[in-house]
């Protein structure tokens, strides 16, 4: 008798120095979908990411052979979507990159990682699986891109979510759970920061990822210079020397200021240190802009630069006060805002460091009945 197939949506987050994988069935439970049935492994990068993604489509296959060998049930799993994040830029949109060009999926240059270039990340996924017909995925497995940082936004965004859901709805009936998954749905705009190599974010707004034409790029926004660092030169891989954030604080920046083994010191150092408020300085405007513009509910710092260090989170909080509470004359501050008190409500760390690999399966997986995961499903 052939086996029952059971559907799992499976993702990859290509990080800057590891790529991460994983899959998990897609289960209609109401309270903790999916995400506690996640299975996560990793590699190392390689120097070329193209290699990198077969690698890892191949050991996702493997991962799968294994779970159905360990698992005790009739059913057996495989894997019927999946979603690829990459670092940008990168067409995210069919239709208008087509004009300029490039198409979907394809990565597009200005990359740390020379390799990008050019690539067309969704034909090398696709004509992998369909090349080497790999037994745990379907024949017609679906393929999505996605930008890195939008995929890391939307698993932290649907890891809270469904922590805040589950807290409010223990023993409560469907009516409940509808009413406060729709207060959640309807008060939350999420924001996250990506700050590593390069520097990027996302915002997910009423269940959804915001971007359209391309993704966000809000590593590039141009930040005021600290007032000691008139003379350090800036230089972005994306548009040379036009200070923009990730000019002055993406790690090859960060390297260039204070050596190469600037990771390795990083961790020790405190709020008497200069530099670190240096690094505050210009991720507090990012904030700032963040705040006049989209006003979140919440703006996650995430990457290594943020979570390295212990005292940064809050010594950017400090930085955003005074910005958003600076007086001139008689001159209110921002309000709701500009205090202490407010900001380390919604300046905050991940608490899921693994988000970007599961929000990847979280986007991979189609739009439940009852509404339970993916608001956003993808475009092709
Ligand atoms: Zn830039």
């Amino acid at each position: 008798m052939t086996p029952e197939l059971s559907n799992c949506s499976a993702g990859v987050f290509i990080a800057d120095d590891q790529v991460i994988y994983g899959f998990m069935p897609n289960v209609n439970s109401r309270l903790a979908p999916h995400i506690n049935s996640m299975t996560i492994d990793r590699i190392p990068c390689s120097p070329n990411v193209i290699d990198d993604i077969r690698q890892v489509i191949y050991l996702l296959n493997r991962l799968v052979e294994i779970k159905n060998n360990e698992r005790d049930e009739q059913d057996t799993l495989h894997i019927t979507s999946i979603t690829i994040a990459i670092p940008g830029p990168i067409a995210v949109s069919g239709v208008r990159h087509k004009d300029v060009g490039y198409d979907y999926g394809e990565a597009n240059g200005f990359n740390r990682r020379i390799s990008l270039r050019n690539q067309n990340i969704y034909e090398v996924a696709s004509s992998e699986i369909r090349k080497n017909l790999y037994a745990s995925f379907s024949e017609e497995a679906k393929v999505q891109i996605y930008h890195d940082a939008a995929a890391y936004a939307f698993g932290e965004y649907t890891i809270r979510e469904i922590e805040y859901v589950k807290a409010r709805c223990i023993g409560r009936d469907e009516d409940a759970y509808s009413h406060v998954k729709r207060q959640y749905y309807n008060n939350t705009v999420h924001a996250q920061i990506l700050l590593d190599e390069g520097i990027g974010g996302a915002i997910v707004a009423f269940g959804g990822i915001a971007q359209q034409n391309m993704h966000s790029e809000m590593g590039h926004i141009i930040v005021p210079r600290h007032h000691s660092d008139y003379k350090f030169s800036s230089q972005c891989s994306m548009h040379n020397a036009d200070d923009c954030l990730e000019s002055f604080i993406g790690i090859p920046a960060l390297k260039r200021r204070f050596g190469d083994d600037f990771l390795n010191n990083y961790s020790a150092w405190d709020h008497k240190e200069p530099r670190l408020w240096l690094i505050a300085h210009y991720i507090s405007y990012l904030i700032v802009n963040l705040v006049l513009v989209v006003a979140p509910t919440r703006i996650v710092l995430s990457g290594r630069i943020a979570t390295l260090n212990k005292q940064l989170v809050r010594m950017v909080r400090g930085c955003v006060v005074d910005v958003l509470s600076s007086k001139q004359g008689d001159g209110a501050r921002f309000p709701g805002y500009g205090s202490q008190n407010e900001v380390s409500k919604y300046i905050v760390q991940p608490q899921e460091i693994d988000a970007g690999v599961y929000g990847c399966a979280l986007l991979a997986m189609p739009v439940s009945s009852a509404g339970t995961v993916a608001y956003l499903s993808g475009r092709r």
